[in-house]
């Protein structure tokens, strides 16, 4: 019996994310020496049935079909929440006031006003918060951030950065809370993503100039009838950084035939890096100082040298996948909540990927460069 203290998880949502979080908390208490030993204690849905079956089949001793109840739980640590956008304000309050843990899906929540209100609750009441931002838990993505770091670039010129999927791009597909005018949208949904990545490696975006188009403005709602689409299904913005570079993102989620393009290429003075998330354990690096007519993008492939990848397998070019991310993500946050890390991307981290959301958006509205605030 393991002599660590327990942390008691209270899931809220079993659709994609809520599957994943559970991969994530059980691949991270076989591959990590977690600090905490974790209990998977509740797990909430709209119904009780769609509770009991996820209860069931991943492994929580209870089910329930009220949220509220569960935060209230004095035997619930951390509060999981990975239902959708707009309920992540009430739900994540509900659980700070109740002095829990909270583990949010991105993004934190429809509005930047409303992330800096669940950031300063969760620094006000000491507790430990994670978004999930899974892309930066991959070790090829430290290697890079580690080689700019270091100088093996040189001077960073530019930054090209894409989250591209084609998950939308059936014009006859449904309304979904994705499409909801406060907070939906691809720049918010999956540009979020892409942000959080051009920052990790090449530090603060100041200005921004966005272009975001709706491609599809009707879906059918709920009762089949058409329903306004108002939302981007393409987000864009033009970014300088702070270190001198300029760069693009763009976020697509009607890019027929792309199902998890989350790639970007970095340029310096001394070298290139170009990335792709369909071949996630691979980093392609250009070296100007490769002898003449040796020259030529090698391919890095995912080993133990590249931590925590050695926590999973021994063996180089073995690769992680996805759900491997979310494991490393949950290690990280469980280290943060036993005091032995800082929080890796915690609610201050998500309310400046709000920001800069919503900096595009002002920016394309205006038709002008924008700071960052
Ligand atoms: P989903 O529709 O598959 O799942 C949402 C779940 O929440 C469903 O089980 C739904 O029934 C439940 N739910 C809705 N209202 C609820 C309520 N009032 N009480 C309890 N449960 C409720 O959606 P998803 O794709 O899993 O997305 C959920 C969140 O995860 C979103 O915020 C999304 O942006 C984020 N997400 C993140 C990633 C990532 O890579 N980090 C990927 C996909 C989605």
């Amino acid at each position: 019996m393991s002599d660590k203290p327990k942390l008691r998880i209270g899931l809220i949502g079993t659709g994609f994310m809520g599957k994943t979080h559970v991969f994530g908390f059980a691949t991270a208490a076989k591959v990590f020496d977690l600090p905490f030993e974790v209990e998977l204690h509740t797990v909430a849905d709209v119904t009780e049935s769609a509770a009991r079956k996820a209860a069931e089949a991943w492994g929580f001793a209870h089910a329930t079909a009220d949220w509220r109840q569960m935060v209230a739980d004095p035997a619930i640590d951390l509060v999981d929440i990975t239902a959708p956008n707009a309920l992540h304000k009430d739900m994540a309050l509900a659980a700070i006031r109740a002095g829990k843990h909270v583990y949010c899906e991105k993004p934190l929540a429809p509005l930047a006003a409303d992330a800096q209100e669940m950031a300063l609750a969760a620094e006000a009441a000491g507790v430990r918060t994670q978004v999930g931002f899974n892309y930066l838990c991959n070790p090829m993505l430290h290697l890079a951030h580690d080689m700019i770091a270091a100088g093996e670039l040189g001077e960073i010129r530019a930054y090209r950065g894409v989250h591209a999927e084609d998950y939308m791009a059936d014009a006859t597909g449904p309304f979904t809370f994705r499409h909801d005018p406060a907070g939906g949208g691809a720049l918010a949904d999956i540009g979020s993503h892409a942000l959080a990545t051009a920052e990790f490696l090449l530090g603060p975006i100041t200005r921004v100039m966005g272009d975001c188009v709706t491609v599809i403005d009707s879906r059918p709602g709920s009762d089949g009838q058409p329903r306004a689409v108002e939302v981007d299904d393409i987000g864009r913005a033009f970014l300088r950084f702070a270190n001198g570079a300029s760069g693009s993102i763009e976020a697509n989620w009607i890019a027929t035939g792309r199902k998890m393009q989350h790639d970007f290429e970095v340029y310096g003075s001394k070298g290139a890096l170009v990335f792709s998330q369909e071949r996630f354990n691979e980093l392609h690096f250009y070296a100007t100082t490769d002898a003449a007519g040796r020259r030529g993008f090698r391919r890095i492939e995912a080993a133990p040298d590249h931590a925590p990848y050695g926590a999973f397998c021994v063996a180089p070019g073995h690769q992680l996948g996805f759900n491997d991310l979310k494991a490393i993500e949950v290690a990280g946050y469980l280290a943060a909540i036993a005091g032995k890390r800082a929080e890796p991307f915690g609610f201050r981290a998500g309310l400046r990927i709000q920001t800069l959301i919503e900096t595009i958006q002002n920016s394309a509205r205006a038709g002008s460069w924008l700071a960052v605030p």
